[in-house]
């Protein structure tokens, strides 16, 4: 959960759906990684994603595109100084996540940001980690991969191991994004890859959604075998999404999901 009281400033739009109005926003309490200090590198008065999941917190994308996303230096600048704030407070985070309004490998000078974030990492907490959360759509560009490779955690996003719905679920603005080519192209991380999964269940324009059936998860089961992450990710629903009517899945469940995908000798980590 969010915790608001510690230096955390975003907006609430209307929709109540949550976009960062900075660069450097938190450090916050993350389910999955700890303190962490965020990073966006999207616009902050837009959100502009290669997805446009039902379930994103930053609500649906931004179609109007005058919104420019921060220069290298102001990124850099911006992490420098908060950096060394924390450091003077004696404050420490886990974590340094690359997240924020939308898909953070989209910015042409990721590669460039990645490696100032790891200069300024290594200056001021050269123990904490520099994640990357991302929906694995610009894996194939090799600046993209490369610096994903130098981040000390990229996490990936694979939602459903069913063509059908993970364009329910992610609705790819490719058409011919396909899981076949995740499954190619997320081969390439080797044992650094960590995949990340949200489970979920509801309906949209009148479709029912669910990535839990037996199907869905005996599929996504053959396709960890194939991958062989260091690492699942597995969480459910936590704050408000743009689609109403989906459900968040009870903790037990995603429990029952994870102990068979620990059959497969793969570890995974719940967030409920
Ligand atoms: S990939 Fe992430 S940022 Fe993009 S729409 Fe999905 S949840 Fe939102």
């Amino acid at each position: 959960m969010l915790t608001p009281s510690i230096s955390v400033n975003y907006l609430q739009k209307e929709i109540n759906m949550l976009q960062f109005n900075e660069i450097i926003y938190g450090p916050m309490h993350s389910r999955r990684l700890g303190n962490s200090l965020g990073v966006n590198l999207l616009p902050i008065d837009a959100k502009i994603c290669t997805f446009n999941c039902i379930y994103c917190e930053c609500g649906f994308n931004t179609t109007m595109k005058k919104f420019p996303m921060p220069r290298r230096a102001a990124v850099k600048s911006a992490l420098n100084e908060k950096l060394q704030a924390l450091c003077a407070e004696n404050q420490m985070i886990d974590v340094i996540t690359f997240a924020g309004n939308g898909e953070p490998t989209l910015h042409p000078q990721f590669r460039e940001i990645i490696d100032d974030a790891i200069e300024l990492r290594n200056k001021y907490f050269p123990e904490t980690k520099i994640c990357v959360l991302t929906n694995s759509t610009q894996i194939s560009k090799k600046e993209v991969f490369d610096a994903l490779m130098k981040a000390d955690n990229a996490i990936l996003k694979f939602d459903s191991a069913i063509d059908e719905t993970m364009r329910q679920i992610d609705r790819p603005a490719r058409r011919d994004f396909s899981v076949a080519w995740l499954l190619e192209n997320l081969q390439h991380f080797e044992n650094r890859l960590i995949v990340q999964t949200m489970f979920l269940r509801g309906t949209h324009n009148g479709q029912t959604v669910d990535n839990t059936t037996k199907t869905e998860i005996s599929a996504y089961i053959n396709a960890m075998q194939i991958l062989k992450p260091q690492q699942v990710m597995i969480y459910g629903i936590d704050r408000q999404t743009p689609v109403k009517s989906l459900h968040k899945i009870p903790r037990e469940e995603l429990e029952k999901i994870a102990e068979q995908i620990r059959k497969s000798g793969i570890e995974v980590n719940v967030a409920g």
